[in-house]
């Protein structure tokens, strides 16, 4: 438990499932204010505020795509008006899907980049603009992914989008350091949530990726929210400008585990 997260007011974008679900009921369970935006599931937001409200948090839902500028603003200002500040931005919301590169249509191009990366540009402004005008040293966390330096063939919009994220963030970091802003990003391997559920859920498509994995376990998405609420607590006060795996070693060139090479 990080006790200096309690009342602080935390907003998690694409959090009625996934990861982001986890984080926002991990932030609960620190005694948060919790602002869970979602896109499309409004039962599932419903759920995780009463999960959050029971651990002794606070939780209020808003609808948005982070896609649309003004979805973000609104969601950044609802925070604001209902809670009264921001101390934590989570970039979480993210898509996927694939797609043979020479197949890419523009427009499957334009989605993906519109809701993973200026998705988190905008979230990122706004939490940072208005930290600024009221000198809070907060916390910005945006969720990449291993393949900001992993290459991944057929999702080429995504692993640019990741890599994208990684060096906003880390501009970012160095450009409101002196202000105590601190930005960080998350990179997980393969977690177990609705985005990895039809690969997880054909066994050889499941052993395949175990064989990319040294620590041959799929991870939890309780695991990453973990790192999130350390990012976010002043443990990590003197962390900017990283970005912390979560990967069970996929980043740590997995073939080359027995000694061979
Ligand atoms: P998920 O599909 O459960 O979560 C994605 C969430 O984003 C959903 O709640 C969805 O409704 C929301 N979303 C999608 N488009 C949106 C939009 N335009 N506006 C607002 N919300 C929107 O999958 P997840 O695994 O929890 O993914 C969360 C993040 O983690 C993504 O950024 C993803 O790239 C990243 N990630 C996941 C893994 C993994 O293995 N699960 C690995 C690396 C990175």
């Amino acid at each position: 438990m990080f006790k200096d997260l309690e009342g602080k007011v935390v907003v998690v974008t694409g959090a009625s499932s996934g990861l982001g679900r986890a984080i926002a009921k991990r932030f609960g369970e620190e005694k948060a204010k919790v602002v869970v935006n979602y896109y499309k599931n409004e039962g599932k937001s419903d759920e995780l505020i009463k999960e959050i409200k029971e651990a002794g948090g606070e939780a209020i839902k808003v609808q948005g795509d982070v896609s649309k500028e003004e979805d973000v603003k609104r969601l950044v200002q609802t925070a604001i008006d209902e809670f009264g500040t921001l101390d934590v931005m989570v970039n979480n919301a993210g898509i996927q899907n694939e797609v043979p590169t020479e197949e890419l249509s523009v427009e499957e191009w334009n989605k993906v980049i519109s809701t993973n990366l200026t998705g988190i540009f905008t979230g990122s402004r706004e939490a940072i603009k208005y930290m600024l005008e009221h000198d809070i040293k907060g916390s910005i966390i945006n969720m990449s992914s291993v393949h900001q330096i992993i290459p991944w063939p057929h999702f080429a919009h995504y692993a640019a989008s990741k890599g994208g994220i990684k060096m906003l963030s880390e501009t970012l970091a160095l450009e409101y350091a002196p202000h105590g802003i601190r930005v960080n990003c998350l990179a997980p391997g393969a977690i177990n949530t609705p985005i990895n559920k039809e690969k997880f859920s054909d066994p050889e498509a499941k052993e395949e990726v175990l064989k990319m994995i040294p620590m041959k376990k799929i991870g939890e998405p309780e695991e990453v929210a973990a790192a999130a609420v350390w990012l976010a607590s002043k443990e990590a006060s003197y962390v900017t400008g990283t970005t912390l795996y979560i990967d069970g070693g996929m980043t740590n060139y997995p073939s080359f585990q027995a000694g061979k090479g």
